[in-house]
């Protein structure tokens, strides 16, 4: 697969008077068609700059910017033009509306300029700013418009002319949350569509929905990122193959990995290596793996479907058989819960007793184990141990390891920590007293 656009090594320096200031140092991206890339940094770090360049915009010192393979830093003119015109639409911070325009001509502006026929002009402006809820102002001059509308308005102008190509320099930088959050929904949603999106951005609110992030610091791209919660659209490179744990760590947490892991402060390094160690899911798949079980236990996704869920969390990595075992134990555990619920108002005694009966008759089919009635006593005796909170887990797997001389159960040690785990789940999903 070829990129859409490939820049590489773009150099731009801004020049006042005496003074230099190099605003983009080797900029080099490649971007494929469908993509929604982010590029992130601070203010004054030089994303307009790069935007600008890619666009044609800007006039670069050095670098080739290919667009479907024609490279704009050395085409004609004319070709420049084509491109500017057939497939890139912009979407900027401030609208840039021409004022003395109203806004159904702001929209169609584009396409008259690109010599398009006034009647099919007009009609794909109709559709866009229908689609875009603001066809009731389309008579009215801008600055008669709230800036969420002003800023629909300047979308439906990016698309009069159907670009392949959408760049939008922080195009919900002067909006107020709810019309930040209208905005973002119609470029997220075009991408789907298909129209490949370049987002300038110091908001790292955004990452989240992008394939891959640029992150910019002085002028320079320090990080591409991939956003591992996204299939990618880039075909995978054999740099990806090899890549470090470190860098797939990064991955999971796009959002919070801004400059990369050296710059983060130690208490979130540590939590995250924790987290990831302690479990291979990421928070994003924990969230999925919750809600999939919170459906389970509702109704809502049951057999077959909650264990293709279950392998299926973005490729969590839960082997077919591993979601079928986990989607037993779910089962399992469910049904205590509902048991325990319904008859919440046993005494205690009761509630030991059922669980050792359960415990006993998972002992006669898992284990092929019959208790003597000695052992069944030993047994009761610590399941109310642990049920009243007497002794802890650990303590109940040892009695139950015990030897029955030294008045425990006699289980095996493998046996007897299988059971105790039991009892935890039991004692979790609701045999727990209350204190
Ligand atoms: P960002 O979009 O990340 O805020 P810019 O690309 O706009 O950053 O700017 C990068 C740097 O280049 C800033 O230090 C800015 O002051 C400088 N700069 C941007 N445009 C010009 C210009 N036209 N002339 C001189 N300096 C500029
Ligand atoms: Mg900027």
């Amino acid at each position: 697969m070829e990129p859409l656009i490939q820049a590489s090594n773009v150099n731009v320096t801004y020049q006042y008077g005496e003074t230099k200031f190099q605003a983009c140092k080797n900029g080099t991206i490649d971007i494929y068609e469908g993509e929604f890339i982010v590029i992130f940094g601070p203010s004054g770090s030089g994303k307009s700059t790069l935007l600008y360049a890619i666009s044609g915009l800007e006039t670069v010192d050095s670098g080739d910017i290919v667009v479907k393979d024609v490279n704009i830093t050395k085409a004609t003119p004319k070709e420049l033009v084509d491109i500017m015109q057939n497939e890139y639409g912009f979407v900027f911070q401030s609208y840039n509306l021409i004022s003395r325009l109203t806004c159904m001509e702001n929209v169609i502006l584009p396409g008259a300029l690109a010599g398009r026929k006034s009647d099919e002009i007009a009609k794909k402006g109709e559709e866009l700013l229908k689609r875009f809820g603001i066809w009731e102002h389309r008579n009215k001059y801008p600055s008669n418009l709230s800036g969420g509308q002003q800023q629909r308005v300047a979308i439906s102008r990016s698309l009069i002319n159907s670009p392949s190509i959408l760049l939008a320099d922080e195009p919900v930088g002067n909006l107020d949350s709810s019309n930040a959050k209208l905005v973002m929904e119609i470029m997220t949603e075009l991408n789907r569509e298909g129209i490949t999106l370049l987002l300038v951005s110091h908001d790292p609110s955004y990452i989240k929905y992008a394939h891959r992030t640029a992150y910019i610091r002085d002028g320079e791209i320090v990080r591409i990122q991939a956003n591992s919660h996204r299939k990618q659209i880039k075909p995978p490179t054999k740099d990806d193959a090899g890549r470090s744990r470190m860098e797939l760590l990064m991955d999971s947490y796009p959002e919070l990995v801004v400059y990369g892991f050296p710059h983060m402060e130690p208490i979130v390094k540590a939590k995250m290596v924790a987290q990831y160690l302690m479990n291979p899911l990421d928070s994003k798949q924990m969230i999925e793996l919750e809600r999939a079980i919170e459906q389970n236990i509702e109704g809502k996704l049951q057999g077959n479907k909650f264990v293709s869920k279950l392998s299926d969390i973005h490729g969590a990595g839960l082997t077919k058989k591993a979601a079928v075992k986990f989607a037993e134990e779910v089962a399992e555990i469910v049904a205590e819960g509902e048991l325990a619920a319904k008859q919440g108002e046993s005494d205690s005694l009761q509630k030991a007793e059922r669980l050792a009966d359960r415990l006993r008759k998972i002992l006669r089919e898992e284990f092929s184990f019959r208790l003597s009635p000695a052992q069944q006593k030993s047994l009761d005796i610590g399941l109310e141990l642990r049920l009243a909170s007497q002794i802890k887990k650990e303590e109940l797997a040892d009695f139950l390891a015990r030897s029955q001389k030294k008045g425990g159960v006699g289980l095996s040690k493998s046996v007897s920590k299988d059971i105790a785990r039991e009892v935890e789940l039991a004692i979790l999903v609701g045999y727990k007293e209350e204190n």
